[in-house]
């Protein structure tokens, strides 16, 4: 087996690895780190169960949402303190106090971004938050196995390429396997964010406990030694040309090729239950009636009747407003595209091997850096 499947459709699962009945692939970093599949020719049986894995070359079931809610936990302290309403938080608790366990993301010291399991609820704060960068599921995706077919109850949250990873181990998901998926744009590498950290802003690796990246309703890059705040950047829409790592990402110049092609990036979706920003939160009815909700509200969206299910089981732990689907659905561009590799990203993709990464996005995006500075001065 010489290439799995087309680099531009890859979203470095891992599943394909964790199948391989020889252990022969292993991921690699390539462009801007991201990981892709490497195959040792010499060990590979060409038995072809990567590929019959590999969720890039399959389709997915997906679903229309057939209703959707503008929600925010009612506990104010994990309100506050998630990315958005909360709502993955709610059903991480409701999960961890009564029915089983749950695997989610988070930084493990030394800036190392993966998934992981937790069955406690003191450790669910272990998951809070939007990490935006990839994170592995390599090592978790036998886990999940295991604990499916132990009973337990599992609840995955992730990316919509991960969420169907983890659905592809099984021909059809088991009762006791729940997957929620984030609405998502796209990821830088790992790699990228280390590199960054290392070289941009000479903070070593291993002084870093903890990440954070969104604070509050600011979208700010916060680096963290043992709960110190040693770096934090400004509000990137106050502060827009200032952090190079939120400054490509949000502009997706950094994202894996396959984000720019994303299979999930539509109002059908892969999991049970769909969550992210509402960003069209009234564009389409009043929303007066909503009472105030200063840290963000989430936008979710049941697509099985477990879903459903599972959210009328949560709902007393929520401020939770029917909404139209299609308010949810236009106000979030993810809902309905990939991200587009504009010519200003094509162009960057070519040049920041020769000149960095720092002087090929400034080069790319010169125009609107001038345009943003006379702006502020006429301010
Ligand atoms: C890379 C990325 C891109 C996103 N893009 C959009 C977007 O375009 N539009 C939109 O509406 N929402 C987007 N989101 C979702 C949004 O940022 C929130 O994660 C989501 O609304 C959940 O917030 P919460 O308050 O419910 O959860 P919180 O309580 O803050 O919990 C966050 C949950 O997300 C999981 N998670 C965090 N980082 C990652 C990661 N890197 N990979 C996989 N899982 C992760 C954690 O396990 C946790 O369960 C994105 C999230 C990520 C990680
Ligand atoms: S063909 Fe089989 S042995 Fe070869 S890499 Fe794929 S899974 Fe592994
Ligand atoms: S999409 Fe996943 S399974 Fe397919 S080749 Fe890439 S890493 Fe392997
Ligand atoms: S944009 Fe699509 S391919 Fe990229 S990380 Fe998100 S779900 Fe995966």
């Amino acid at each position: 087996m010489k290439l799995i499947c087309e680099k531009e459709l890859c979203t470095g699962c891992g599943l394909c690895a964790a199948r391989c009945p020889k252990h022969c692939i292993s991921l690699v970093a390539e462009e801007l780190g991201h990981l892709y599949p490497s195959v040792d020719q010499k060990k590979c049986i060409d038995c072809g169960l990567c590929q019959k894995a590999c969720p890039s070359l399959h389709d997915t079931v997906c679903l229309y949402p057939s209703v959707a809610y503008a929600a925010w936990s009612k506990d104010e302290e994990d309100y506050r303190s998630s990315t958005s309403g909360g709502m993955a938080s709610v059903l991480t608790h409701y999960f961890l106090a009564n029915v089983g366990i749950v695997y989610g993301c988070t930084v493990i010291p030394g800036i190392e971004i993966k998934h992981i399991r937790i069955d406690n609820l003191k450790d669910a704060y272990k998951l809070k938050g939007s990490k935006y960068v990839q994170s592995s599921i390599v090592d978790v995706l036998s886990q999940i196995r295991q604990d499916v077919k132990d009973g337990t109850n599992v609840l995955f949250i992730g990316t919509p390429c991960q969420v169907t990873a983890v659905k592809r181990m099984y021909e059809e998901q088991p009762d006791n396997l729940f997957l929620v998926d984030l609405i998502c744009h796209g990821v830088p590498s790992n790699k990228w964010l280390v590199d960054y950290i290392a070289n941009t802003l000479k903070i070593k690796a291993d002084k870093v406990s903890s990440i954070g990246f969104r604070l509050f309703e600011a979208y700010s890059l916060c680096v963290y030694n043992d709960d110190r705040l040693i770096y934090k950047s400004g509000n990137l829409w106050t502060h827009r040309y200032e952090d190079l790592y939120y400054n490509t990402f949000i502009d997706g110049f950094t994202y894996r090729d396959s984000c720019f092609n994303c299979h999930y990036a539509k109002p059908e979706r892969v999991s049970d239950i769909t969550i992210g920003d509402f960003w069209g939160l009234g564009n389409e009815t009043d929303d007066n009636y909503i009472p105030k909700h200063p840290y963000g509200i989430s936008c979710v969206l049941p697509l099985t009747e477990k879903g459903k299910r599972l959210i009328s089981i949560v709902k007393d732990k929520l401020n939770i407003y029917e909404r139209p689907v299609t308010e949810a659905i236009n106000g979030n561009d993810q809902l309905r595209f990939p991200k587009k590799k504009n010519l200003r990203i094509k162009f960057f993709r070519r040049i920041h091997k020769y000149i960095g990464v720092d002087a090929a996005y400034k080069l790319c995006v010169c125009d609107k850096i001038v345009k943003y500075k006379i702006r502020k001065i006429i301010r």
